[in-house]
């Protein structure tokens, strides 16, 4: 079902007005974690100001360790909403497992899957059911027609509105958090009709590095990036490196906008 021979069209995704797949390139911004409703709120009405088109921000985050925060869970979706409302704008958040999914279906416009939960095939199936926008994003190792059969899960379950994500891929380069696998948009691209985006936040782990790795994703032709903004990257709870600050995100959008229309 996500084969190009199946549809030969772009598939176009349309939230809250919010066009994904088409000609314009759509930037989803926002905190790695909510931290606190001021926090959220703060970065929200920021990075619309600044130009961006959907909202993001984690209320349960996958950490690598067992003791970092976690995410605020239903008390963050609920701030999520609210930023959604305040601003007007989609809300993006990963679930991570049944209850989180279906808490989220109540709060958030798109679901987003976790490059450590693109295999997990019950949340995949479970999420298929649920007809939501659902932004699947790359395994950490898998490779693209892994990626393209857990697209394919979703699908299978009468849910096509997915967006792709590529977010870096794990190779023996130690420089960055991960390696950007800049090829895989063409090459997916030509696989499939889905639209695809770029994460170059948790590509590169390195704010400095965010503008670059988002306009070569551009020019290669994806349909929007998703990039991490936070109000204090200093005092930040997740990802602090590599999120830009506001002033940053604001530079970044002129640096991006040859791809907005
Ligand atoms: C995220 O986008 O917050 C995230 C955890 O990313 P990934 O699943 O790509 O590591
Ligand atoms: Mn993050």
């Amino acid at each position: 079902l996500a084969g190009r021979e199946i549809k030969p069209d772009d598939t176009v995704i349309n939230v809250k007005g919010i066009e994904i797949g088409g000609r314009s390139a759509v930037v989803i911004a926002g905190p790695c974690a909510v931290e606190s409703r001021e926090q959220l709120l703060e970065a929200a009405v920021a990075v619309k100001k600044a130009g961006a088109s959907i909202i993001r921000g984690g209320a349960f985050k996958p950490r690598t360790s067992p003791y970092s925060f976690q995410g605020l869970e239903e008390e963050g979706l609920e701030i999520l909403k609210e930023a959604g409302n305040l601003t007007g704008l989609p809300v993006i958040t990963e679930v991570i497992d049944e209850r989180s999914a279906k808490m989220a279906c109540d709060y958030a416009d798109i679901l987003q899957v976790g490059a450590r939960n693109m295999q997990n095939f019950q949340l995949l199936k479970l999420i298929g059911q649920t007809g939501k926008p659902v932004m699947l994003k790359r395994g950490i190792s898998a490779t693209i027609n892994e990626w393209l059969m857990a697209a394919e899960y979703i699908m299978a379950q009468g849910n096509y509105k997915i967006i792709l994500c590529e977010r870096g891929i794990r190779t023996f380069e130690t420089a960055t958090r991960n390696t950007l696998d800049i090829s895989a948009i063409p090459v997916v691209k030509g696989l499939s009709h889905l639209p695809i985006m770029v994460d170059p936040s948790h590509a590169s782990g390195d704010w400095r590095l965010v503008s670059p790795l988002a306009r070569a994703g551009l020019a290669c032709g994806a349909h929007g990036v998703m990039v991490e903004v936070h109000p204090n990257p200093k005092q930040a709870l997740c990802d602090g490196q590599q999120s830009l600050s506001i002033e940053n995100f604001k530079q970044t959008m002129k640096d991006l906008s040859m791809f907005i229309q």
